[in-house]
Order: C-alpha cells, then structure tokens, then sequence
C-alpha cells in the first residue's frame, strides 16, 4: 500500500490525482492533503477520504477545518508542507509556483518517490533536485503530460546514446492565431481559456504566453540530463501526441493520448506497472488531421527569453521564473497588459546579475530579489 502525500490538493493537479487514487484503494491511500486558501474544500476531502493528516497555510482556519474533519491531524504554513513528508513514501507535488521549492526538495532529500507537476521548482534549483534526489535515492517521475511523455518514449525514462532529440509539443494556446496587434489587448479571461486543458489560472496564461512551454524545456533539461540544443519545441494545436523523442536510427516515438492528466499521474503512480485512469483511449477513426509547425518567437518572446536564460544558466531560470510569477499575477489583477509580460522578464534578466555558483539559499534570495524588482516595476 502506497502512502500519498498530496500536495496542492485542492487545484487541479490535486483534483486529477484524487479522482485516480481513489479509482485503486487497494494500492493507494492519501496520508496527507495540503490547501492554501481552500482550506473548506481541503477539509471535506479529509472527512470524505478519512486522510489523517492535512497541511493549511493558515492556522487561523484550524477550528473551522476540525469542525468538518475532527479526525485529521494538522500541520501549518511552509514547516509543516516539510513535516508532513514523514507520513508518506510517495509524494505528488502539485502546489503552484516557486512555493513548492522547499517540500520538493525536502522530499528529494528524504528519498520519496516523486512524482512532480510543478515545474517551477525544477526551473529554479532544478539541478540541485535532480542531485539531491541521486544522493537519497529518490525516484523521480514526471507528471507533466509533455515529460511524461518523453519519460514513456525513452527507455525506462533514461536518454541513451541513440536519442537525437527530444520533441516537445505545445498546442500554443488560444492566442495562436490572433492577430499581432490585438495581443495586448485580451484579457485575463481570454487568456485562461485553453483550447484544449481545463488547468490552474497561473499555468492557462503561461500556455498562452507560451512561458509554459519555456518552462518545460528547461524542466526537461534537468528530468532528463538533456542540452537545450537537443530540446526542440514544436507546436501541435490538437494536443493528442503528448511529445516525442527522435532516434538515431530515423525512429520517432510518440506517446499518444486524450488531454487528460489523469493519464501520466496513473502511468507514474504505478510504474512500471500500468493501471487504468478514466481516461478513454484514443479514436482514431474520429481524429482530425494531426498538424505540426514550427513555434513563432515574435509571437511568442517568452520562449525565446527561456532559451536565452537556459543559455546563460546559473540563477538566469530562477530569475525568470520568479519575474514571471510576479507578472501573471500582475497581468491576472489587471496591472499589466498581456504584451507586458515578457517585457518585465527581459527586464529582470538584464536588471539582476546572478552568480554562476550557488546554494540553496542563495536560489531562495535571488528568487526574494526578483519578486521585490518586479512588484512595481513599469513597462
Ligand atoms: P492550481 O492553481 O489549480 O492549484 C494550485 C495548488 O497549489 C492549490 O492546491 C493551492 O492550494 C496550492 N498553493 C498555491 N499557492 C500556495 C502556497 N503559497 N503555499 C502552499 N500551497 C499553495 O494549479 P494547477 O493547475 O493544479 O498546477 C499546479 C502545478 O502543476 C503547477 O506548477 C503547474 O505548472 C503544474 N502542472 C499543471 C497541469 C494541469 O493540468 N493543471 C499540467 C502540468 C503541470
Ligand atoms: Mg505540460
């Protein structure tokens, strides 16, 4: 029996996960569930699924959540997203955002299975996880549909000799055939309108942005120990092959599937064993044409300035991960245009020198420094 710890379960990771691990009650039980702001809807999971222990951002909803759930144990704030880790051996990481940094690593640390959908922890200190997680022992499996993908196509999720390049794909969200200039008008609504995923506010406008694809290349930089130069992005508006992986030999590989997370969270849950999802398979009497094109960087600068932050490497990605937190937030209250996004990362990454050698601590400064740059920055 694997003992989950769920982290971010009230999102949309966590309402993924939830809806298979309990499709397997033979196999998986929730040990904890972690909420920020939804702590109601984080309580009523507990009492429902009888998880004993829970881990709220905020001690002032401790009364309200053990009237609805009087048998869960609680932890609180960033502590206690550590603390909690000792009640599981398997960890889904789906919190959002660089807040995830700290019970990642953590996890890494103490040799859980990983199974990671937030990404922007791999951004920041991606190299650090992937060592620490060497050094404990710890598995890693991708949840992210593209690097799950990758991770089917490759040979136990290793990248061997004979590997050319990887594919990834983006649908290139729903700003992919709008005219230029009417970019820095949409609205947040528009822009959290996927075509094709039903996702967390901060990932729906990273997908137009197309900043989500950037911060993929640099998690599948260090998922899978692969140059950038070998990463080539393309888009696919269908969103049915999920990424490839191209051999020496003229084989591509594809992994294949509806647009459903529930997927990759059931091929990584029971790995290398396969066990069913929810999801229906494919039809492929009734799919349309497949198309695939090259990305528009004019279109699309923030994939450019994830490339170039790559490049430069160091605290170049912690950098542009944090300035770009602050200016979804920024674009989602109506403080910036759309278009302004990634004039606030190109403006960070000019702005703010970092070091080549760092720490822990110095990932979590850098990411303190960006944040308070960016706040108020003009455009
Ligand atoms: P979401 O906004 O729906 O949920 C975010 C979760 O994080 C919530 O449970 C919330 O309680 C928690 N959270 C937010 N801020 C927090 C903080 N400061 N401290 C503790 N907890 C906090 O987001 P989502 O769409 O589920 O995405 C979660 C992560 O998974 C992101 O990193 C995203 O890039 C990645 N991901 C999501 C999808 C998807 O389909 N949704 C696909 C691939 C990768
Ligand atoms: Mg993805």
């Amino acid at each position: 029996m694997k003992q989950i710890a769920l982290l971010g379960a009230t999102g949309s990771i966590g309402d993924s996960a939830i809806d298979v691990i309990t499709r397997h009650p033979e196999r998986y039980q929730l040990s904890v569930l972690t909420a920020h702001t939804q702590w109601q809807k984080c309580a009523h999971l507990c009492a429902r699924l009888q998880v004993p222990f829970a881990v709220l951002s905020d001690a002032h909803d401790a009364a309200d959540f053990l009237n609805v759930a009087p048998n869960t144990q609680l932890y609180f704030g960033p502590q206690g997203l550590i603390d909690c880790l000792q009640h599981a051996d398997t960890v889904i990481t789906g919190i959002v955002g660089a807040a995830g940094l700290a019970p990642t690593l953590a996890a890494a640390r103490a040799g859980k299975t990983l199974l990671l959908a937030n990404k922007e922890p791999l951004v920041c200190a991606g190299e650090l996880v992937v060592q620490e997680a060497k050094a404990s022992g710890a598995k890693i499996l991708p949840l992210d549909s593209e690097h799950n993908a990758i991770f089917q196509c490759l040979h136990h999720g290793v990248l061997g000799a004979g590997v050319e390049k990887i594919l990834l794909t983006a649908s290139g969200g729903p700003f992919l055939h709008l005219p230029l200039d009417d970019l820095k008008h949409v609205t947040p609504a528009q822009a959290c309108k996927h075509p094709n995923w039903v996702m967390g506010q901060k990932i729906s406008v990273d997908s137009a942005s197309m900043m989500n694809k950037g911060l993929e290349v640099i998690e599948a930089r260090w998922l899978f120990d692969c140059p950038a130069e070998q990463i080539e992005v393309l888009i696919h508006p269908q969103s049915v092959v999920h990424s490839m992986v191209q051999y020496l030999d003229g084989s591509v590989l594809a992994q294949m599937g509806q647009p459903d997370m529930r997927t990759p969270i059931a091929h990584a849950l029971a790995y290398p064993e396969r066990i069913s999802s929810g999801v229906s398979a494919l039809d492929f009497s009734q799919l349309t044409a497949l198309t695939f094109m090259p990305p528009d960087l004019t279109r699309f600068p923030c994939l450019r300035l994830a490339y170039a932050a790559l490049q430069q490497g160091g605290l170049a990605p912690c950098v542009l991960n944090a300035a770009n937190e602050v200016a979804v937030a920024r674009f989602l209250n109506h403080e910036l245009a759309f278009t302004d996004i990634p004039r606030v990362l190109e403006k960070a990454l000019s702005a703010i020198a970092t070091p080549c050698h760092y720490d822990e601590e110095t990932i979590f400064e850098f990411d303190a420094l960006t944040r308070t740059y960016t706040k108020n920055l003009a455009v």
